[in-house]
């Protein structure tokens, strides 16, 4: 338990916020994204510079207390808060300088992808990151990275050049592929368990207009749009970052009131050159496929359509998460899918196969922790609503439908931004592979108390 004294104490040396639980702004600086997660920390430390964060981490150490980091608060098990313990919430942190000539891309870590997009666009230059614009960077990178520009330059852990990092023991150190590599390593996939990331440095490319957008058909034609796709985008060019979605058409403008409501399966992505190139590199998959119930893949810029998503998903809503990585689709696997969609509690209910080709693979499994190089796809099966009421259901849709696809990955793992946290040990172990003794061996010499717990935690080495 946290007491006065100490908190008073602390409070000499802050400049960010504290906040407790009789302030007024407690309330609203305890919810984190998901609105399935309702946690009541003894203490926010809103960090107003890396003095403060080394000020909390020693703090938090010192006075026994859990840990947990908050970067965007996306995190779907809600790792960005925890019960009765101390958040380190950097969402203050928002600096991004960008450096034109050596195309790179300095970012603090209470960035959106947004704040990114808008800085690095200003230079015609997009780190790759997610599909959902109000994603924190510091979570998915931490985690991976997974999105539109994956395939042709990687995950987000592939453009990572350094981070700054305090450590459990309040220390700070650069980590790189010259200095600290062994953390540099485990920070490129292992998740917030080595310390409190302060600054990332990502390379950056050339991105400006794109040929994007979403294409949906009935899902009466699930099993060809999604046999098409499993068969082509092995070949498409990798400036084509196109993935596969089974959905409902949302019922609500721009999408045409006719088609509101109606089970769907979508192609949506971004092919990152000109509109006549893209129209060419999804020529393949539209003349293999009958009518759409609409085409909206166009040119617009980037920026556009990393925000296309964000009206449907205001903070706040219900999320359950699983996913899988994926190495074959067989139609049987299709079928399952398009049976349990048909079964979704929620319009907003969706499942995506985000490919994880290209410059991903290019990349050797024991590189990065990240470790799923011979996967061809990243499955995320999302339950999502917005009445509270329903969670229960939405987690048995999740859940039951993770079995009955799951089974087709024998032996397979999941991203850990795509979990839970009522998945097994196993499954955390699953995701690493034969990355996993390593991050131990990192995790024993970084944190050896397991001070950073709230995450998908990878225990220290014995
Ligand atoms: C709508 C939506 C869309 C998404 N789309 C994608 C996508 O396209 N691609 C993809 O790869 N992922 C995607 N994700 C998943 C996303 O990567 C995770 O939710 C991620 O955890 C978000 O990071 P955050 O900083 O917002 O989360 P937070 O909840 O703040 O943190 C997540 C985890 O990272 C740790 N952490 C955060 N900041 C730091 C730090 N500075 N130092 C050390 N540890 C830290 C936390 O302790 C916690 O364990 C999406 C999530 C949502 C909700």
């Amino acid at each position: 338990m946290l007491n006065a004294q100490s908190i008073a104490a602390l409070a000499q040396k802050f400049h960010g916020e504290l906040i407790q639980p009789s302030d007024a702004a407690y309330e609203d600086a305890r919810k984190v994204y998901n609105g399935m997660i309702d946690k009541r920390p003894a203490l926010i430390a809103r960090a107003a510079d890396v003095a403060d964060i080394i000020a909390a981490v020693s703090f938090g150490r010192e006075q026994n207390v859990l840990i947990a980091i908050r970067g965007g608060g996306h995190n779907g098990p809600g790792f960005g808060t925890c019960d009765g313990g101390l958040v380190i919430d950097l969402s203050r942190l928002k600096s991004v300088r960008v450096n034109p000539k050596a195309r790179t891309v300095r970012v603090e870590p209470g960035c959106t992808q947004l704040d990114v997009e808008h800085a690095a666009s200003a230079f015609g230059l997009a780190v790759p990151a997610g599909i959902v614009s109000s994603t924190g960077v510091a979570g998915l990178t931490l985690g991976g990275g997974t999105g539109y520009l994956t395939r042709a330059h990687g995950l987000t852990v592939d453009n990572l050049l350094e981070c700054d990092v305090v450590l459990a023991d309040g220390s700070f150190v650069t980590a790189s592929e010259n200095e600290n590599a062994d953390l540099f390593w485990a920070l490129r996939g292992g998740g917030g368990n080595f310390g409190v990331v302060t600054s990332f440095l990502f390379k950056a490319h050339p991105v400006k207009a794109v040929y994007a957008g979403p294409i949906f058909w009935d899902l009466k034609d699930a099993k060809k749009v999604m046999q098409v796709y499993r068969d082509t985008i092995g070949n498409a060019p990798v400036e084509l970052g196109l993935f596969v979605g089974l959905k409902t058409v949302p019922s609500t403008d721009p999408f045409p009131r006719e088609h509101w409501g109606k089970k769907a399966v979508a192609l949506i992505g971004a092919y990152n050159g000109s509109g006549d190139n893209g129209v060419r590199a999804m020529k393949p998959f539209r003349d293999a496929l009958p009518a759409p119930l609409f085409d909206w893949m166009s040119e617009m810029p980037f920026s556009a359509m990393q925000t296309l998503f964000d009206p449907f998903f205001p903070k706040g809503l219900q999320w359950y998460w699983k996913g899988d990585y994926v190495k074959e689709l067989p139609d049987a696997a299709i079928d399952a899918h398009i049976a349990n969609i048909e079964k979704a509690p929620s319009e907003l209910c969706l499942m995506h196969l985000y490919p994880i080709d290209g410059a991903a693979q290019a990349v050797k499994a024991d590189e990065t922790a990240w470790s799923a190089r011979d996967a061809r796809w990243s499955m995320v099966i999302a339950a999502i609503d917005s009445d509270p009421q329903k969670a229960p259901l939405l987690k048995q849709w999740g859940r039951a439908y993770w079995e009955t696809v799951h089974k087709f990955n024998p032996g397979a793992g999941g991203y850990v931004n795509f979990m839970m946290d009522d998945e097994s040990e196993d499954r955390v172990l699953a995701a690493y592979g034969p990355n996993y003794p390593r991050l131990a061996a990192v995790k024993k010499k970084y944190d050896p108390a397991n001070l950073f717990r709230v995450n998908q935690n990878i225990r220290p080495a014995a």
